[in-house]
């Protein structure tokens, strides 16, 4: 018979591969709940018009990524891509559009069909953060300062740098996309195919393109700054000033649009140049018509979604927990009494563990092997006496404890 593979794109994380993954989430957590996010989880997968509506027909993640399928009533869904919109479409769903802002939390497994390379999978992970129902430039600074706190505290602030650019109010976008589809049109021969269509349908995509040909088209492509109205430049401002006074550095970049079609004012990435090709650790910005476009009210929207398995190739490899304890029966009569020490052992907190069969030696031995921080040797005489002998692995030093001191000599 044929063995069966992992989906390609997809990894397993075994082991100590888990830990610098759980760090990133579990820091990432720890740090948005200071900011006063609280945790949601929304399902992994949705109706695919969730997606198609939010991310634009038009997107790449729409029109080559997105995994859908019709399920077995025929109801066409598809794996999350990405989190923002399946979280508002959990705002709608739970009826919290009265109750703003909202100030959210998530981490989970996300899917696109992608070509696989390193830092970038068929299934990945996401951490990420929106604050919802907050037209304010300060949320804008919040989310991006929440965000630059997390990385800091990573370790890898020194790596990363921030950088900021604004897409504008409506009326700025208008006449921003009037300019780029006349400067675009102009060169259209030397377009990617790609972009010529984008040309039509939403021509600050092509400013995103990694094509070789439109990047140089887009090197001399009209700046956004040009088009801004008075309120988005100075909306655009404020988000700056905020995140001045919040200790964030940052460097304007013109060229960062975001591929999804629903970002309006704030687009920012953190990018590094550690990782090669997938630079982009963090991006986000706002959204200001994503949760009317599901069909709810008009509630504005910012944050940013991170990628987990990038993160994890960039942090130190976090510390190992404690090594346990081996609780080592002496001689047969003793297995019993073991097992009850054991258990006491793992109750008071300690990790233990013992051997499944073998005797003295085999199990120290094993006790050697598992890097056990020392040996808990307890035989007929032990028990008796109510003692057992500690024995420090590596020092080698063994001495009696009192059954009842043991937890705290190990503590
Ligand atoms: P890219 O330009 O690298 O394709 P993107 O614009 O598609 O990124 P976003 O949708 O903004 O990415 O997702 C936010 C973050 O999620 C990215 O910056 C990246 O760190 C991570 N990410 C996105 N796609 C993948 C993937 N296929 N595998 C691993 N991480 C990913
Ligand atoms: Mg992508």
């Amino acid at each position: 018979m044929q063995t069966v593979k992992p989906v390609r794109g997809t990894r397993d994380l075994i082991g100590g591969e888990m830990r610098p993954h759980r760090a990133v989430i579990g820091r990432a957590r720890d740090i948005a709940a200071r900011f006063g996010c609280a945790e949601w989880a929304t399902p992994i997968f949705e109706d695919t018009a969730v997606f198609a509506r939010s991310l634009g027909e038009t997107s790449d993640v729409v029109m080559k990524e997105m995994y859908s399928f019709p399920d077995r009533g025929g109801e066409s869904l598809t794996l999350r891509p990405e989190n923002t919109a399946g979280i508002c479409r959990a705002l709608i769903s739970n009826g919290l559009t009265q109750t703003l802002p909202q100030k959210v939390f998530y981490a989970g497994p996300m899917f696109r069909y992608e070509r696989p390379q390193k830092g970038r999978y068929r299934q990945f992970h996401q951490i990420g953060i929106e604050i919802l129902g907050a037209p304010e430039p300060l949320a804008d600074a919040e989310a991006i300062a929440c965000g630059w706190d997390i990385l800091a505290s990573l370790g890898v602030g020194g790596a990363v740098t921030l950088e900021l650019n604004t897409l504008g109010d409506g009326p700025s976008r208008a006449a921003y996309r009037a300019a780029l589809v006349e400067y675009f049109t102009a060169h259209e021969a030397r377009l990617s195919p790609d972009s010529r269509a984008r040309l039509a349908r939403n021509p600050l995509r092509i400013l995103d393109s990694k094509d070789e040909a439109d990047r140089a088209l887009v090197a001399a492509a009209p700046l956004i700054e040009g088009f801004l109205t008075a309120g988005a430049a100075g909306f655009f401002a404020q988000v700056q000033a905020d995140l001045t006074r919040f200790g964030v550095p940052f460097t304007v970049n013109p060229r960062i649009v975001r591929g999804l079609d629903y970002y309006s004012h704030t687009a920012f990435e953190f990018v590094t140049t550690t990782l090669g090709a997938q630079g982009t650790v963090m991006a986000g910005g706002r959204y200001d018509g994503l949760v009317a476009e599901l069909g709810g009210p008009a509630v504005p929207g910012v944050g940013w979604a991170a990628g987990v398995e990038r993160l994890a190739l960039m942090i130190a490899d976090p510390p190992a927990g404690p090594a346990p304890v081996a609780v080592v029966p002496v001689a047969a009569e003793a297995e019993g009494a073991a097992l009850g020490l054991l258990a006491e052992l793992r109750r008071a907190g300690i990790g233990a563990e013992i051997a499944y069969r073998g005797n003295l030696r085999r199990r120290m031995e094993r006790a050697n092997r598992i890097q056990a921080r020392a040996a808990v040797l307890l035989g007929a005489d032990e028990i008796a006496r109510g003692v057992v002998q500690l024995k420090d692995l590596a020092s080698g030093e063994q001495r009696e404890v009192a059954r009842a001191d043991l937890p705290a000599a190990l503590a």
